[in-house]
């Protein structure tokens, strides 16, 4: 009943807007790290360890910490939700994904261009020499991934303790405050300043709604919310569209 509603909406409403969180990667057997107690999360908090001062002071440490969470990554597979998202895109009732995910499932699924405000691991960076490599050629470059000229890499995310970059939040603002309706997806809306994206919808007059398990600072503003499994909800989503 409720995708249906959802569905009309999606079709009926300006420009619709995604934004996804790591809710929306969990089908793919990805944990989400603040969920407590959940495998290499367990003995670290990875707020700590992932965090720019540790990548500075202590690369063994922090590369140690991203090792795992490369090794975690490696081989998951975009699932039904982010599959649903590019059925949305190719009918042409999407104008944009905003992700808070690093995992670049939303490009792997064929999502043309998310922004990606919190990054990506695609790729590492010497912030030295400012050479690029992917993923595959960071991760043979050892346990601390170096450079040719010797600096240690630093994966292409946004580490705790940086800003967002600000074209991608820019974009994000921009396309939010365009939206006729917000599409937050597996995404509880508290880390800001991506929270502040379903305001900006808000305030300019768009509509939101919520596929997302438990409880957000935005749900009394919700016009639907979905609680279900993300893939089931907007597989059922998509059957309810009209024939394309
Ligand atoms: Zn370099």
């Amino acid at each position: 009943m409720s995708a249906e509603r959802l569905a009309e909406l999606i079709v009926s409403s300006g420009p619709v807007v995604a934004l996804t969180g790591a809710g929306i990667s969990v089908p793919s057997g990805i944990p989400d790290f603040r969920t407590p107690g959940k495998g290499i999360w367990e003995n670290v908090d990875p707020m700590e360890v992932a965090h720019i001062s540790v990548w500075r002071r202590d690369p063994e440490r922090f590369w140690s910490f991203y090792g795992q969470r490369f090794a975690l990554l490696d081989g998951k597979q975009p699932n039904g939700a982010h599959f649903a998202l590019v059925e949305l895109e190719r009918r042409g009732l999407l104008s944009g994904v905003i992700t808070q995910n690093i995992d670049g499932l939303h490009a792997a699924a064929g999502t043309s261009d998310p922004i990606e405000v919190h990054g990506s691991i695609r790729t590492a960076s010497c912030l030295s020499c400012g050479a690029s490599f992917s993923l595959a050629e960071t991760r043979a470059r050892g346990d601390v991934p170096r450079c040719d000229c010797g600096s240690v890499l630093k994966p292409d995310v946004v580490l705790f303790g940086e800003l967002l970059p600000e074209d991608a939040m820019a974009r994000a603002s921009s396309l939010a405050s365009s939206a006729g309706l917000m599409l937050a997806i597996g995404s509880s809306l508290e880390v800001w300043p991506v929270a502040q994206l379903p305001a900006d919808t808000l305030e300019a007059g768009g509509q939101l709604a919520l596929v997302t398990m438990g409880p957000t600072p935005y749900d009394s503003e919700a016009v639907v919310k979905l609680s279900g499994d993300v893939e089931e909800e907007l597989r059922a989503v998509v059957a309810a569209l009209p024939a394309a």
